[in-house]
């Protein structure tokens, strides 16, 4: 189906691939320029891995107001169109005028959805629940997260079991059409951002670390749901073999990162990212025990007061040393974390309740469109000489969120000029 852009009042409009907070924040500031803009999610909902967040570093205030007012530019600029479960199959043509064909998935749920929840009510049929990283299930029919934009639920068929239409006899507003198909749309537009972020290297890769052999080693992004309030334990960070509150914490940075055999480049907001969740173990027990072994603590410009304040008020514990092991007590299931004490030159086995893998990012650019450049990490480079496909955000470089918005706010305003350039030209 042929559906092009509406034309903007200064010529084609963009496509921005990918709706975390870059992607969300480039459609806005070039929506707020009058440009019209097709923003496509693979996801059911926006916001990205923000949206997992349990506090933002350095303030420690959760993503929720900042992820709202996103929502709410959008849902209000009517030069906005939002793809969700939708990705790009292919873009053809050169700046300023290029054809993209997104393909969209249906959710087999309606506008009608006024999230009353009746048909996960009825579905028996359950799925993993991606969104807290596999921690529990979802039913088939499912709301994302409480506060999911666009605020509908979504119904996973590939879950279902096989000729049921609970959900659909069940819902009172007949917002749920099982017979929807997927669907094709055409866009001609000036210029088109790539935001797809980051996915957490895998932590089964990093073998002495333990992950996957040991219940009680969990990740970063993990933790994150552990201690959110709308995750798994309700925001009670529980230890996965016995859900007992732990009562010491090791964080493992580098895990994979500036490391030849897995990631050989720093992932930027790790270190920052250990030094909160440190805070988390604490907030819920000041006693307990939180010790960060690193390399170097990476906490540059405004972190560094964070990093202060967290190590000196919170009485957290930063051991300079890499951690060559993790092994479990067969027993307790407590971890045996073996690291080099650089500044005490000794090697030290520490004993704890839990362990996080400060893992790192890993760029989303397999299966982009092609003709953006990538650099030797698979991150999206600068693009040389003048073009009309940019890269916004995580998928360009690991950074923070207040580098992510900066980033992707640049990102539009090079879309815009395409558009500009492409009116004057076309
Ligand atoms: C453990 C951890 C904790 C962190 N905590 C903080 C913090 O407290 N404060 C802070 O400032 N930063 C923090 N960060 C960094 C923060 O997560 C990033 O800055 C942010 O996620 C970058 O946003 P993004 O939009 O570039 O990428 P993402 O959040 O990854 O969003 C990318 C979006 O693109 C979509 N997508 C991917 N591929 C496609 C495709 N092919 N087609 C369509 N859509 C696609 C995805 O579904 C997603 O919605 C943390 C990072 C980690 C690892």
């Amino acid at each position: 189906m042929m559906q092009p852009v509406t034309e903007s009042p200064n010529g084609k409009g963009i496509l921005v691939i990918g709706g975390g907070i870059a992607g969300m924040t480039a459609a806005i500031e070039a929506a707020e320029t009058g440009c019209d803009v097709v923003l496509v999610e693979k996801a059911p909902y926006l916001g990205g891995r923000v949206s997992r967040i349990n506090q933002y570093f350095p303030k420690l205030c959760p993503p929720t107001c900042g992820l709202e007012i996103n929502f709410k530019r959008i849902k209000n600029n009517a030069r906005i169109t939002v793809l969700s479960q939708a990705e790009v199959a292919e873009v053809t043509g050169t700046p300023g005028d290029y054809r993209v064909t997104v393909k969209v998935s249906p959710r087999f749920v309606t506008d009608a959805c006024t999230l009353c929840g009746q048909c996960a009510e009825v579905c028996p049929a359950e799925r993993p629940d991606e969104y807290n990283m596999g921690l529990g299930t979802t039913k088939a029919a499912y709301l994302p997260y409480a506060m999911a934009f666009p605020a509908a639920y979504a119904i996973d068929r590939a879950a279902c079991k096989e000729g049921c239409t609970a959900c659909a006899e069940a819902c009172a507003y007949g917002a749920v059409d099982l017979a929807q198909e997927p669907e094709e749309k055409v866009f001609e537009v000036a210029s088109v951002v790539a935001a797809t972020g980051w996915t957490p290297y895998d932590a089964n890769k990093i073998d002495n670390l333990g992950f996957g052999r040991y219940p009680n080693v969990v990740t970063n992004v993990i933790m994150e749901r552990l201690a959110a309030p709308n995750g798994p334990t309700a925001g009670k960070i529980l230890r996965p073999s016995d859900q007992a509150q732990p009562k010491s914490v090791a964080f493992v940075q580098c895990a994979g990162s500036r490391d030849e055999n897995h990631l050989p480049y720093c992932s930027a907001v790790c270190c920052a990212a250990s030094l909160k969740q440190a805070t988390y173990v604490k907030a819920m027990d000041p006693a307990a025990e939180a010790v960060i072994f690193y390399i170097d603590i990476r906490t540059p410009g405004r972190l560094e007061d964070f990093r202060t304040k967290v190590v000196e008020e919170q009485g957290v514990e930063l051991v300079k040393g890499k951690v060559a092991k993790v092994e479990e007590d067969p027993v307790t299931h407590d971890l045996l974390v073996t690291a080099e004490d650089v500044l005490g030159g000794r090697k030290v086995t520490r004993r704890f309740h839990m362990v996080v893998l400060a893992t790192g990012i890993v760029p989303n650019t397999d299966g982009l469109p092609a003709g953006f450049t990538l650099d030797e990490f698979r991150f999206i480079a600068a693009p040389e000489g003048k073009t009309g496909l940019y890269g916004a955000g995580c998928v360009r470089r690991p950074e923070e969120v207040s580098a992510t918005v900066q980033d992707a706010t640049g990102a539009a305003l090079k879309a815009y000029q395409c558009v500009v350039r492409s009116a004057h030209h076309g």
